[in-house]
């Protein structure tokens, strides 16, 4: 399964890119983590998103393209990925798009998660991450007691998780990721799902949009 999972900051992409990852056995390929790692890894690269990202602008697509193609090429990539932020922008989608071509290797589905700014806004400033295993908590609707429920690892705010930071975020969002709703639309792949609820009333939709997918392929 060759997936990509569409929808704002906040929707909840990530998390549910782990769940389909642990399900159909495939690997989660996500440009922010990937960028973060090149940041955290301190090389040339990373020294150019970090400012970038902590303004929640996005690097530029010469960059992640290169990242992405590389990560693809790679061979836990070879019996399929979910891919989580990417493509972001139109050239990235035609990017991938000719990549794909000369892997021969398509795309079978793309999900939009759809979400409302105010509820992204509420999500993404009460969260909270743990340094060690990743695992995700909210302020609210999944309070961690003090450290991280699953290792006992620091839990930490991404700077880009501010609320100001958030609104440019999602303004970045409207004008340049946006349209690749339309853009795969067009083309046939795209399931729309809602993305309110729990996080397993989420997983049950985006099952059912695969499902719905498979049956008329
Ligand atoms: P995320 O973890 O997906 O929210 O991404 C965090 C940040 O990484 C974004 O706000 C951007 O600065 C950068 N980033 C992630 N994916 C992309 C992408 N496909 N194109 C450009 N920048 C990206």
């Amino acid at each position: 399964m060759r997936l990509v999972l569409l929808g704002p900051p906040g929707a909840g992409k990530g998390t549910q890119a782990r769940l389909l990852t642990a399900t159909f056995d495939v690997a989660h390929v996500s440009a922010g983590d990937l960028l973060r790692q090149a940041v955290a890894d301190g090389s040339e690269l990373g020294q150019t998103a970090k400012s970038i990202m902590a303004r929640g602008a996005l690097v530029p697509d010469e960059v992640v393209i290169g990242i992405i193609e590389e990560r693809l090429r790679r061979p836990d990539c070879a019996s399929g990925y979910i891919l989580d932020g990417f493509p972001r922008t139109l050239r990235q989608a035609e990017a991938l798009s000719e990549v794909l071509k000369l892997l021969q290797a398509p795309l079978d589905r793309v999900i939009s998660v759809e979400v409302s700014e105010d509820d992204l806004v509420r999500r993404l400033a009460g969260r909270r991450i743990c340094r060690v295993c990743g695992s995700m908590f909210h302020v609210e609707s999944k309070p961690p007691i003090g450290a991280c429920d699953n290792c006992g690892g620091h839990l930490y705010q991404r700077d880009d998780d501010r609320e100001d930071t958030i609104r440019h975020r999602l303004g970045v969002y409207r004008e340049q990721t946006e349209p690749l709703i339309a853009y795969y639309e067009k083309i046939g792949l795209l399931r729309r799902v809602d993305g309110r609820g729990t996080i397993e009333e989420i997983a049950g939709r985006i099952r059912q949009a695969l499902g719905d997918g498979l049956v008329q392929s």
